[in-house]
């Protein structure tokens, strides 16, 4: 069976194939500037490589494209688009009423519309690609996946701010997490791996990349997350502020004449590593000139490892204590050093690194033998969740949690 993984960008549309029976990835696509000249898509099957340049007016001819490169004879990975059992869409805010995944009918599109002023930027997006899968392949199921699922197990005291309660009860307001997919996937893969019983397990999942959240996971519920109403909140990012005074919004919008808008712009996308370094929104580039004694970089980081610190502590006193804390996404998969830098120190809650393990970039423990809390670093694979759910939903079976 081949599911179709699709996650859809403004003007991007970011594709897996999967065979379900062998777990095994079957091509590899993006689609690029659509609506914008200069479109391209390029996919990858085996060591084949398709790549062509298009203009695309809209998403429609975006999985147009792919689906001719899907299909190629000679490039492709399936002879008909008939293959494609189902599409798991990849959909940033579910709002409160998501708690799982779900088939994509006319009600769920619609929830997915009322949830736009929370995900401005990518529900109006990924309800593009949905709309696009549907016009173009009108007989194949489409299953919603939501990146906010996994955190709708939060309580109350975790999830609402500080604010008027009206705020909440009108408008909203309160915190709802993302990365869901990842979090979910690492936690519960960290107890398989770990040998730990998940139904008596507290852990804390790093999910460390260009954007980057933790979350508190007790028995396989999330119980907190760092991420709030907008992916903004948190530790620091490639080019996301995290956590800030919001005080500090009215004073830069009154002193450099600029509006809220304009701020929040700042925020989400000069701000984090970037913002601080003056350099890069890249660890990479973080991490060599740090080596080479930049200033900027050097207290970017130490933002950054000092923010991810502070969550581990409060979740693990959130929590009564942590029995495994799991790294995973670029940052977190592939990068020793800042997870060196991360868990200094960190023997007095019973959490040891050893070194040399440390150096994995694979599925690993990276804590000493005698470490109480185990220290695992497990490959994040939010498409695989994906497509498990919607084979799941198409199949009329319980989903995993
Ligand atoms: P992500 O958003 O999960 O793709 O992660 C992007 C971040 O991970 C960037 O800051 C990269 O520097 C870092 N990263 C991704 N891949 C690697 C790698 N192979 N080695 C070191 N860092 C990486």
């Amino acid at each position: 069976m081949k599911i179709l993984i699709l996650n859809a960008g403004s003007s991007s549309l970011k594709y897996q194939l999967l065979d379900m029976e062998s777990k095994q990835l079957l091509a590899k696509g993006l689609v690029e500037r659509i609506a914008i000249e200069g479109g391209r898509i390029k996919q990858t099957v085996g060591d084949q490589v398709f790549d062509a340049t298009a203009f695309m007016k809209d998403h429609t001819e975006g999985i147009q494209w792919m689906l001719k490169a899907l299909t190629d004879p000679q490039k492709g990975a399936v002879k008909s688009m008939d293959e494609i059992v189902a599409v798991g869409h990849r959909v940033l805010h579910g709002g409160e009423r998501f708690t799982g995944s779900v088939l994509v009918t006319e009600d769920v599109k619609d929830a997915i519309r009322e949830n736009i002023p929370l995900g401005p930027l990518h529900n109006p997006a990924n309800l593009m690609g949905i709309e696009a899968c549907e016009r173009v392949m009108p007989t194949t199921p489409n299953v919603a996946v939501f990146d906010t699922a996994f955190h709708q197990t939060m309580p109350k005291k975790a999830y609402l701010y500080g604010v008027p309660m009206e705020y909440y009860k009108k408008l909203h307001v309160r915190r709802y997490g993302f990365h869901g997919t990842s979090h979910r996937y690492v936690s519960k893969r960290a107890c398989e791996f770990l040998g730990l019983d998940r139904a008596n397990s507290r852990i804390i999942t790093c999910h460390l990349g260009n954007g980057s959240s933790l979350a508190a996971v007790v028995n396989g519920k999330c119980v907190d997350t760092s991420m709030g109403i907008t992916p903004l909140e948190g530790v620091l990012m490639g080019t996301r502020s995290g956590n800030l005074d919001p005080a500090v919004v009215q004073y830069i919008a009154n002193n450099e004449n600029l509006s809220v808008d304009a701020v929040l712009d700042l925020l989400n996308k000069k701000s984090g590593l970037l913002g601080v370094s003056g350099l890069s929104s890249d660890m990479r580039d973080i991490d060599d000139a740090c080596d080479h004694g930049h200033e900027g970089a050097i207290i970017a980081r130490e933002i950054l490892v000092h923010g991810i610190r502070k969550y581990i502590g409060a979740y693990a006193a959130a929590m009564n204590g942590v029995d495994a804390i799991v790294f995973t996404a670029g940052i977190g998969e592939n990068n020793h050093t800042l997870r060196a830098l991360v868990m200094e120190g960190f023997e007095f809650l019973g959490a040891k690194l050893d070194p040399e393990k440390n150096m994995t970039r694979n599925e690993a423990v990276i804590s000493t033998d005698d470490s109480k809390v185990k220290i695992v670093v497990i490959p994040t694979n939010e498409e695989l969740v994906i497509a498990n759910d919607t084979v799941a939903i198409i199949e009329g079976r319980p989903i995993e949690d």
